[in-house]
């Protein structure tokens, strides 16, 4: 998972929350959280799925797989129908009206979205945010859609900066770089339980092909001009940072920590490169 930059809202998206939300409002009000309400959280997919596709470079919001458009759904961070906790504890009236709110929007691949569901524990101790009270009348307040106390257990792209609370380590650095395996580690309880539900590390395969095809060898590339050029090679080493994690490339997290670890191995460490910038998807584009 990375961070995800993006932007301003679509100006679809304030037009059909304009007109959903208050249907949902009046529907709230004259029966509470019920069938009704729950059928009209929709809307939003129109609005939103192509800005999102694009914005995330055509990344799964949460695996960071390469994605098309098609079939894959919009996913809410915060459920829209109901939010299971841990301990198999269901609240009923989060988060509907944050259904058309777009920090709460990602576009995520159909595979992320099954895992996910309603899942939406919280950080042991903490409280939910505050559900409207009946009537609301007219219009939600502000407060209402003020996510910042709520403490999730889950990492939010949208708010988060994943590359903080996990990447990707090799496994034995004892053995020779070219039998280097890769995987997802995990510093912070939220990272741990967020790769746990969406199985974060399912792409470890596809990770170490990465690295043997394509990271390992354009390593070797740069390493082999240290000895008889070293300013050559710090050129060509940022070339190659860029290259590899340009867009639309696959797992931007791992690419990330391999060049972050690799800048400091072998001859390269001579060259005492620095870190590369935390993969961030931004909107807009540099
Ligand atoms: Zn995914």
């Amino acid at each position: 998972m990375i961070r995800l930059d993006l932007g301003a809202e679509p100006r679809a998206l304030s037009r059909v929350r304009a007109q959903r939300l208050a249907k949902a409002i009046v529907l709230f009000d004259k029966e509470g959280v019920g069938e009704a309400l729950r059928k009209s959280l929709s809307g939003y997919r129109e609005a939103v799925a192509e800005p999102l596709f694009l914005r995330q470079q055509r990344r799964c919001a949460y695996c960071e797989r390469p994605i098309g458009l098609d079939g894959n759904p919009v996913e809410h961070f915060r459920p829209k129908r109901e939010a299971h906790r841990d301990g198999g504890v269901v609240d009923p009236d989060r988060y509907w009206w944050l259904t058309w709110n777009w920090e709460n929007l990602v576009l995520a691949c159909a595979t992320c979205n099954a895992l996910k569901r309603n899942h939406f524990p919280l950080e042991p101790g903490t409280q939910p945010m505050q559900t409207p009270s009946r009537p609301i009348g007219r219009k939600l307040p502000d407060a209402a859609f003020d996510v910042s106390r709520e403490r999730p257990l889950l990492l939010d792209p949208r708010r988060d900066q994943p590359h903080l609370h996990c990447r990707w380590t090799v496994d034995d650095d004892q053995l020779p770089m070219s039998e280097w395996k890769w995987r997802l580690w995990t510093c912070s309880a939220r990272a741990r339980r967020t790769a746990k539900l969406l199985e974060l590390d399912a792409v470890t395969d596809e990770v170490n092909q990465i690295y043997a095809a394509s990271v390992l060898p354009q390593w070797e590339t740069v390493a082999a001009m240290v000895a008889q050029d070293p300013r050559a090679a710090v050129v060509a080493w940022g070339l190659t940072e860029g290259r590899l994690l340009k867009e639309p490339c696959a797992f931007p997290l791992a690419v990330w920590s391999m060049l972050d670890r690799l800048r400091s191995e072998g001859q390269l460490a001579a060259l005492k490169l620095p870190s590369p910038p935390p993969p961030v998807a931004t909107w807009p584009r540099p």
